[in-house]
């Protein structure tokens, strides 16, 4: 018979990964609990329209990178791509703007992208991501790029570099747009069929085309600095010095556009050097009208996603972040019949306080039953003889030093004692 495979960009994390996932996850939690955020989830799927509204129909995304199926309720639906639209949805629909703002909330869990999978790039991702409703304070977008700086540095990932920009906003943006357009209708033969067409539709997604042809024709593109109105621009100096005063190395990078139309004012990514052409470890930006193209009131906005697979690619390259392999404490070796019913009924009282208990359900001999012991890497291994049992007892090894010690079953919370104390 042949085996059903995963989909194509999909992965498995199983034993020997997963450690790790969870790591990671602790860490996220304990960052964001620092910095006051709570977590939202939200369903994985949506009515397609949300993104459609949310993302922008001339985006990647929407226009051919989207899980869209029809349900048998003929209602058009989406996997979700992204976080942030729903993320406001949920703030919308449950009102969660009624009390102080601003509103920080948190998200973890699978998104699904129909793109070329290569090596950092799936078609189902885990993102972690930020967002933070309820006010245009400058100081929120860096504590947006502080927080994964923060989960960065405590998985002990190093030789990270963030970028920043800023993209202004409705009033300014467009005065910016023409003049690109202006710029590159010249060149347009030079540009790859896929500037070509996005050359009208959304210009600023030229800039960070990675085809050589157009690299040469961006080269002496306009920047958006002198377009930026007094706001935008005032914004994004005070932005600049929160991140000088708090000691953020960042590079301005001109051309850093994001994929998603709601972006308003500054944006920002992420790169590890540790990667190859799939280097962003996050990225995010300002979104001042997302809430109201969602059908609530204006609200600024502001928000963070960190893509969880890139960010462990990254750490394993630099072999900081291990999570220590769990082993139980310890093995119950039995020799069947009585013996294992004994052994079985030890360790429901010792799983019971907790502790990790072990026992062989393949009726192996007594050595493989050792061998199996040290495999697991076992700390104690207590042995139910048949001699030690006509007087209640085990004999308890520890399977550091091989001292052993004869235990009454009378005294079970004295073996849960022991064992619970080989942990520290
Ligand atoms: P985005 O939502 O496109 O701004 O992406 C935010 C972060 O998610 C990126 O910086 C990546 O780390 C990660 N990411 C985005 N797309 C993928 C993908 N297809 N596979 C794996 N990670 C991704």
């Amino acid at each position: 018979m042949t085996l059903t495979t995963r989909p194509r960009g999909t992965n498995d994390v199983g034993p020997g990964d997963i450690e790790l996932w969870h790591k990671l996850e602790e860490k996220i939690r304990q960052v964001c609990a620092a910095y006051g955020y709570s977590e939202l989830r939200t369903p994985m799927f949506e009515h397609t329209e949300l993104f459609q509204r949310g993302i922008g129909e001339a985006t990647d995304i929407v226009e051919k990178e989207m899980y869209t199926f029809v349900d048998r309720g003929e209602r058009s639906l989406t996997l979700r791509p992204e976080g942030t639209a729903p993320a406001v949805r949920a703030y919308l629909e449950n009102n969660l703007g009624a009390g102080a703002l601003p509103v920080k909330l948190y998200y973890y869990g699978p998104m699904f992208r129909y793109e070329r999978p290569q090596a950092g790039r799936y078609r189902q991702f885990t993102q972690f991501g930020l967002e933070v409703l309820g006010s245009s304070d400058p100081l929120l977008d860096v504590e947006a790029i502080l927080l994964p700086l923060e989960l960065y540095k405590a998985c002990g990932l190093s030789g990270f570099q963030v970028e920043i920009n800023s993209i202004g906003c409705p009033k300014c943006r467009p005065s910016y747009r023409q003049e690109l357009v202006e710029y590159f209708e010249p060149h347009v033969d030079r540009l790859c069929s896929s500037c070509r067409s996005r050359l009208h539709r959304n210009p600023l997604r030229l800039l960070d085309c990675k085809v050589e042809s157009c690299q040469e024709v961006l080269a002496g593109a306009p920047q958006i600095g002198r377009h930026l109105c007094p706001e935008c621009s005032a914004h994004f100096a005070q932005v600049l010095a929160y991140l000088d005063a708090l000691g953020v190395d960042y590079k301005l990078n001109h051309r850093l556009v994001r994929g998603f139309d709601y972006y308003t004012k500054t944006v920002f990514e992420v790169t590890s050097a540790e990667l190859g052409a799939q280097n962003a470890i996050g990225a995010g930006g300002r979104y001042d009208g997302l809430v109201e193209e969602l059908g609530g009131k204006p609200t600024p906005a502001v928000g963070f996603a960190v893509g969880v697979e890139r960010l462990l690619l990254a750490l394993q390259g630099q072999d900081k972040f291990q999570a220590e392999p769990a082993a139980p404490h310890v093995y119950l070796v039995h020799f069947g019949g009585e013996s294992k019913l004994r052994a079985a009924q030890v360790a429901y009282f010792l799983r019971g306080q907790g502790l990790w208990a072990e026992l062989d359900y393949l009726e192996r001999s007594i050595k493989a039953q050792m061998k199996a012991a040290n495999r697991l890497g076992s700390r104690y291994v207590a042995i139910f003889g048949e001699e030690e049992l006509g007087r209640n007892s085990i004999v308890l090894r520890n399977m550091r030093d091989g001292q052993e010690q004869e235990i009454n079953l009378q005294d079970l919370e004295q073996l849960a004692k022991i064992l619970g104390e080989c942990g520290k």
